[in-house]
């Protein structure tokens, strides 16, 4: 009896407590609760659900019934510590989380999985090349990067040559030039498509690596064919939805992860632990995604083919990126991408919604004026290609 009236006298900080998690609902599984705060929740919840059940409703109810009976989700609550205390005296797996954050090591540990290897998160895809150019280059060393790679990757290489990196471009489709200090190849590459010659890459003694943000670990397992590295711009297909900006680089080799890592940690090139755990939920679905990506990718490029107002299109047979040329040049072009209503005209690939944008105005005359990028999302593939048979008037 008496230790039920303590419990009555704690009510009112229950109550906000509880008023928090029902505005957050939506958000319940990826909530962090501190220790203190869950053991004495854990404890208290059920009495209190009881009471506060009359008096705020529905919402607060399903919440407090939930946390009555469990504190723990099926996804893994998100926590955003920055710090956790030692463990008798010493850092434990965590302790800052510049260094390693729970969210982190579990997206890691399902990445480096898939890909059979170590895998590091990084911020964005360019944050992870930054990271891993600075990591294993140094002044004076020469990158030999396949020509129509993501035009980011060069504009960043290009930056990065009054630090001395020099930079030499080849056409990926055969072997990289003598005398690089790491290759750089893209399968495949955004937005022309083009497959790299992987075994002439790996046969020469610089390391290689594979940016397989296109291919994700569905269609290309670029460690298993001798690639030293493998870099996505997460953003994409592994995230999935459009809602997370994140980079990722795998390597088998341990003593090139744990340099990579070191070097991230002193830099503070670092994922969020937010970002962190929406990739661990996207990867759950990456091979169910990338199979209907690839299953309306694929019709979408056969009927665009036999379209008279197509001149051309690319597509390598497997993932959810292609890109067409428009008969009639860019005013064309523009004219399809003004067009859409299903696919939105938007930058970006990947997600579960179509997307679709002429390159030209990024890259200029490294692409046709009349190229459009199609990233094919999970959208019915009707309705898909009844707007760009409409939009292609
Ligand atoms: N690599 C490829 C193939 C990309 O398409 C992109 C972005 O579009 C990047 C790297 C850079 O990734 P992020 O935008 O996540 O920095």
């Amino acid at each position: 009896m008496a230790d039920i009236a303590v419990e009555l006298d704690e009510r009112a900080g229950i109550q906000q407590f509880l008023e928090t998690l029902a505005s957050e609902e939506l958000a319940l599984a990826s909530m962090p609760l501190n220790r203190f705060v869950a053991s004495r929740v854990k404890r208290l919840l059920p009495k209190a659900a009881e009471l506060i059940e009359l008096r705020l409703g529905g919402a607060c109810a399903i919440v407090c019934r939930r946390h009555g009976r469990s504190l723990t989700s099926i996804e893994g609550m998100l926590d955003r510590s920055t710090t956790w205390p030692y463990e008798d005296g010493d850092p434990g797996e965590f302790y800052y989380q510049r260094y390693a954050h729970p969210a982190g090591a579990a997206a890691e540990q399902a990445l480096g999985e898939l890909e059979g290897g170590h895998a590091l998160l990084f911020p964005s895809g360019a944050g992870a090349t930054t990271a891993l150019l600075l990591a294993f280059l140094e002044p004076g060393k020469t990158v030999a990067l396949a020509q129509d790679a993501y035009y980011g990757t060069g504009v960043l290489m290009r930056s990065l040559e009054r630090w001395g990196l020099k930079l030499v471009e080849f056409d990926q489709t055969g072997p990289p030039p003598e005398g690089a200090d790491l290759v750089w190849v893209e399968s495949p590459s955004n937005p022309l498509l083009t497959l790299p010659d992987l075994a002439a890459a790996v046969a020469q003694p610089a390391p290689v690596v594979v940016d397989a943000t296109a291919s994700t670990p569905v269609y290309l397992r670029a460690l298993e064919q001798g690639a030293n590295f493998i870099l996505h711009s997460a953003t994409k297909f592994l995230g999935g939805h459009s809602d997370v900006l994140l980079g990722a680089v795998v390597s088998r080799d341990r003593g090139a992860y744990e340099r990579l890592l070191e070097f991230r940690g002193r830099t503070g090139i670092v994922a969020a632990p937010d970002a962190a755990w929406l990739l661990g939920r996207s990867l759950q679905t990456l091979d169910v995604r990338m199979e209907r990506h690839t299953a309306s990718a694929r019709e979408l490029a056969r009927r665009l083919d036999a379209h008279e107002a197509v001149e051309q299109v690319r597509y390598p047979g497997f993932g959810g990126l292609m890109s067409f040329d428009v008969a009639g040049g860019a005013e064309a072009a523009r004219r399809v991408e003004t067009s859409v209503r299903t696919i939105t005209n938007a930058t970006s690939l990947g997600g579960t919604h179509s997307l679709l944008e002429t390159r030209a105005r990024w890259e200029g005359d490294r692409v046709p004026e009349n190229l459009v990028r199609l990233s094919v999302g999970l959208e019915d593939v009707e309705l898909l290609w009844a707007d760009l048979e409409q939009a292609l008037g």
